[in-house]
């Protein structure tokens, strides 16, 4: 799960001592202690009342809390506060629409805590395959290093997964990726069947599951559906869900970096739709539509994995090319002609085509879109005439209809 801004770009084996093990058992547990206090003032506050703890209140909170109880005052005030700052990005995420409202964590389940200010030193390699990171209160905890660690490493997340293994996944911010000079200036649209499209014309996809994984994956699913509770062949397909599940993350992730730096490279500019209101006005831009419960299923899959994919670009983006990313309005774009600028909902003939209903201009429609999103961000004036399109409800035509019968 990403937290913010901040990417876990590599998750490495963590290897304690019994002893460290306990220690780290103590910070999941303050951790859980802090998030759930927080789930439990927010589920207090309803719309309309005075305002739910800000995060300034609840750290002050904590701190009384931690003159009260002697446990907790032991722990790592680091591991305590990053925990209120997790739920309030998820807050945040909850209110930008694109996760759920977060909920009581429960002991043995996501258990894990956040450690940031990590110094330069703070990791460092012991041998060809063991490393080890420094960890407040608990000390240097050995690791496998499988895998190069990250330059700049600012924080880490450590868990336990429920076969009580631990992990450690480090996050660093990228470098800024030099900006070309050139004044150019791209659009880019997320797509519906893709999942990006440029003003260039290129369609970008992220690599999802192949067919037979995501086949797999609905079997799990519905395996997991009917295991019963708490028995040994239910965590089996748990366990074989989130294998799956990391290994799509990890194509998704490095499909992520290498389309960022690609885009920094290229261009001065990179204007994107504002993820928060695209949400609000996702129906207007049509969901992909598939007959057939299975199909419906894998569609549903596919959308999820988009979200995601897309979230974590313009994330990337902000981090290498900051300054250089614009968000634009895009209520408008996908159904404003890029060529005479005529809006209408009907041009949109179809999730894959536009077809102008003025000019007769033909094109892909997530490409027309793009083109819409540069042009916005170039200061020009986008679904500046037309009629009958946005902002109709979605209910009207039927009506109209009838009007017409009668
Ligand atoms: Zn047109």
């Amino acid at each position: 799960m990403g937290f913010g801004r901040l990417i876990d770009v590599s998750r490495f084996r963590l290897q304690p001592s019994p002893a460290q093990e306990q220690a780290l058992a103590e910070h999941c547990g303050h951790a859980r202690f802090v998030w759930n206090l927080a789930v439990e003032q927010h589920a207090h506050w309803k719309p309309g009342r005075t305002s739910a703890p800000g995060f300034a209140e609840q750290c002050r909170q904590l701190t009384e809390a931690r003159a009260e109880f002697e446990w907790l005052r032991g722990g790592s005030i680091i591991v305590q506060q990053q925990a209120l700052k997790d739920f309030h990005q998820a807050m945040a995420n909850f209110f930008g629409k694109t996760h759920r409202r977060p909920t009581w964590r429960k002991r043995g389940q996501g258990e894990g805590f956040r450690i940031v200010a990590v110094k330069p030193g703070d990791v460092r390699r012991l041998s060809r395959n063991v490393g080890e990171v420094k960890i407040p209160k608990v000390g240097w905890v050995r690791l496998r290093w499988s895998r190069p660690i990250p330059e700049g490493v600012k924080s880490y997340r450590v868990t336990r997964d429920r076969a009580g293994r631990w992990h450690v996944a480090f996050t660093a911010i990228p470098e800024p990726v030099p900006a070309p000079g050139s004044g150019a200036v791209v659009g880019v649209d997320r797509g519906v069947a893709v999942s990006a499209a440029l003003s260039t014309g290129e369609l970008l996809n992220a690599p999802t599951l192949r067919d037979t994984e995501k086949e797999r994956l609905l079997t799990l699913q519905r395996k997991l559906a009917r295991a019963q509770r708490g028995s040994n062949r239910r965590s089996k397909v748990k366990a074989a869900i989130a294998k799956l599940k990391a290994r799509e993350a990890d194509r998704r992730k490095d499909w992520v970096e290498k389309t960022s730096t690609d885009l920094a490279r290229r261009f001065d500019v990179i204007a994107v739709e504002d993820l928060k209101i695209a949400n609000m006005t996702r129906s207007a831009k049509g969901t992909l539509e598939a007959p057939g419960r299975n199909i419906r299923q894998k569609a549903g899959l596919n959308r999820g994995i988009l979200a995601a994919g897309w979230g974590q670009l313009v994330a990337r983006l902000e981090q290498k090319a900051p300054g250089r990313v614009q968000k634009i309005d895009p209520r408008y774009t996908s159904q404003t002609c890029n060529t005479c600028k005529h809006l209408a909902r009907e041009s949109r003939e179809s999730q894959a085509l536009f077809l102008c209903v003025a000019c007769g201009h033909r094109a892909n429609a997530d490409v027309n879109a793009a083109k819409n999103v540069r042009d916005t961000a170039a200061g020009h004036a986008v679904a500046a005439r037309g009629g009958s399109g946005f902002p109709e409800p979605a209910n009207r035509e039927p009506q109209r209809d009838l009007l017409l019968m009668g």
